[in-house]
């Protein structure tokens, strides 16, 4: 398992990668989260993904869509692009990327950006498909402190 090469594109080996997120390390940085998040895609690590989504959307992802796209898609590379503070506060950033896969309708390559946000300390995804329920002046859901409005709702 140690000479496995991570599957994120960097030059190091799995378990010094994005392994050791997998297994419990918290990502200092999004752009980390991001890519241990692609490595869990590639590994079918579908309680990582969900765990790693924003707590208050977690309950609204497909969990069976999720594990059939891991499953059935063959990952062939990721390239992150672009890794940016987003509204002047080191707790928001994007990540823009390309990944790429391929599955029976052909080969895929996607070039997205993803918004992160830190609250107590752990970065998460912030998945634009899911709906976040929050008056736009209550507590945000991702539990920051901060009013909704001012957080994720202008993420969404
Ligand atoms: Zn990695
Ligand atoms: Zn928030």
């Amino acid at each position: 398992m140690t000479a496995t090469p991570c599957p994120c594109g960097s030059t190091l080996v799995l378990a010094d990668c994005c392994g050791c997120y997998h297994a419990g390390a918290l990502p200092e940085t999004a752009e980390a989260l991001m890519r241990s998040r692609y490595s869990a895609y590639v590994l079918g690590l579908i309680d990582y993904l969900i765990a790693t989504t924003l707590p208050a959307q977690q309950s609204g992802l497909d969990r069976a869509a999720m594990a059939q796209w891991s499953a059935q898609s063959r990952w062939l590379g990721l390239n992150v692009e672009e890794h940016q503070a987003l509204g002047g506060t080191p707790e928001r950033a994007r990540v823009t990327f390309v990944a790429r896969w391929q599955d029976a309708s052909g080969e895929h390559s996607h070039r997205e950006c993803s918004d992160f946000v830190r609250a107590n300390g752990r970065w998460y995804f912030v998945d634009p498909t899911v709906t976040l329920k929050a008056g736009r002046n209550d507590p945000c859901p991702c539990g920051s402190g901060q009013k909704f409005k001012k957080c994720c709702a202008a993420l969404l």
